[in-house]
């Protein structure tokens, strides 16, 4: 079936909407076609009513008292026939409930059963289907603002205007084939298509750059500590978590692996990293412990460089933050202005390093979330126009990788009806979303 075509007549699937367990209420939701138009007949609801009514549903020896909502098709989620039974919250209810269903010939939905009904329907884009799921998932406030953009569909705009833009030079490079038949083309002509070809380049990169995958789907934010040994790392590391979780020792090289440990500031979940003195390691395994806290500078969002003050070291890897800690060995009026100080020890200025971790993960500003599955089709688009080629068959080979980068844009927006990428996204649903 073609995408947005509503189909009514699906084979109709159920599932628990909400949490397993006990609670208030359970919602079990089905979408379908005529299994669920025959369930709805036997609450004496009519056909294509849309509506809420409250019925006991009879399950076996007993009845729960049900609030039963009916959307038909096609004004429903799905664009099918959609049913919602809000019944008692108890697993043996909510079971019994499906033990009905079942007798209607309904089946347990798969993950992500319901959107894809919807995508397929033409109810949703796979972009707001993705939004969808990330919304979930997602871990704080910040992260929902960061999706607006691809739940409203900007980037899939913007990836629109790309494809078109390459759809024209497709047609230039195509018109300069005809013409090369003939012998007439020039390095000029070769020089005009490499130059747009390089402007369409430069967009995607700026959207690589605007849009960030949502990878830290637990919505915690890194942050890693590094120094070099016995600069206060631990220390600080305690301090900020406040609380000993690392060992402290005035013998250099204590922490080998990373300790990481979450904490929360201002409803922000954090996730912080104490990390081996940066040295050449005495032993392998030291050694192996300076591999990582290069790994964590890497995969954080914000880094904190320690330093003790009597032995500021201006050797030191680029870092968001620099700490001069221990400032209560100093006195603070000759240390350098860029620096902020704290001491362990005290506790003084750690608040104020508290809030600028917090701005500096806030100051990414206008970033937007994608999913990753999107973000790497960008990338490998742009991949594919990133070929240079001089020589006689510039322009086949630029017009193959120029096709080839437009397949992997559309396959973002789902116009290529691929089962594989629907289920690479839905299969990553909750049964009953
Ligand atoms: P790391 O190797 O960088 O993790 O450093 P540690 O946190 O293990 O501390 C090294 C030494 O410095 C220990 O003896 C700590 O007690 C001491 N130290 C850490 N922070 C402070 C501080 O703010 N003031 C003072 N005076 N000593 C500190």
């Amino acid at each position: 079936m073609a995408v947005g075509q509503v189909a009514s007549n699906q084979h109709s699937v159920y599932a628990l909407a909400t949490p397993p367990g006990r609670s208030a209420i359970a919602v079990v939701r089905a979408t379908g076609g005529v299994e669920v138009q025959k369930f709805l007949e036997s609450l004496n609801i009519k056909k294509n009513t849309n509506g809420c009514f409250v019925r006991a549903l009879k399950i076996g020896d007993y009845s729960d008292s049900c609030l039963v909502l009916s959307f038909p098709s096609p004004k429903s989620f799905t664009g099918e026939n959609v049913v919602e039974i809000h019944c008692h919250g108890n697993p043996v209810i909510v079971s019994g409930v499906f033990k009905l269903l079942d007798g209607f010939g309904m089946n347990e939905a798969e993950r992500g059963d319901f959107s894809k009904r919807a995508f397929i329907n033409g109810k949703i884009g796979l972009d707001e289907a993705e939004s969808i799921l990330l919304g979930i998932e997602a871990g704080t406030e910040d992260d929902l603002i960061s999706l607006e953009s691809f739940r409203k569909g900007e980037l899939g705009s913007l990836v629109l205007s790309l494809s078109r833009d390459l759809e024209n030079l497709m047609v230039e490079i195509e018109s300069q084939l005809d013409f090369s038949d003939e012998g007439g083309v020039g390095d000029v002509e070769k020089k005009t298509i490499q130059q747009k070809l390089n402007n369409n380049v430069k967009s995607i990169e700026k959207l690589l750059v605007d849009y960030r995958p949502m990878r830290n789907i637990e919505g915690k934010r890194k942050v890693a500590i590094l120094g070099l040994p016995n600069a206060g790392k631990s220390s600080l590391f305690n301090s900020l978590l406040g609380s000993d979780v690392a060992i402290v020792s005035k013998d250099a090289g204590t922490t080998r692996d990373i300790v990481r440990k979450d904490m929360v500031i201002n409803g922000l979940d954090i996730e912080v990293s104490d990390t081996a003195g940066l040295r050449k390691g005495k032993s392998f395994v030291e050694e192996e412990g300076v591999k990582k806290s290069f790994k964590a500078l890497e995969e954080a969002e914000v880094s904190i460089w320690v330093s003790d003050p009597t032995n500021i070291s201006l050797e030191k890897p680029k870092t968001d933050i620099q700490v001069l800690n221990k400032c209560d060995l100093i006195d603070g009026e000759s240390s350098p202005k860029e620096w902020l100080l704290t001491s362990a020890k005290t506790g003084s200025g750690i608040e104020v390093l508290k809030k600028t971790i917090l701005k500096k993960l806030k100051k990414e500003g206008r970033v937007f979330y994608v999913s990753e599955r999107v973000y790497k089709k960008l990338e490998a688009a742009k991949n594919k126009l990133l070929v240079n080629c001089y020589d006689s068959d510039f322009f086949e080979i630029t017009a193959q990788n120029i096709r080839e980068s437009l397949i992997m844009l559309k396959e973002i927006y789902g116009e290529y009806d691929n089962e594989k990428i629907l289920s690479e996204i839905f299969n990553k649903f909750c049964i009953g979303k």
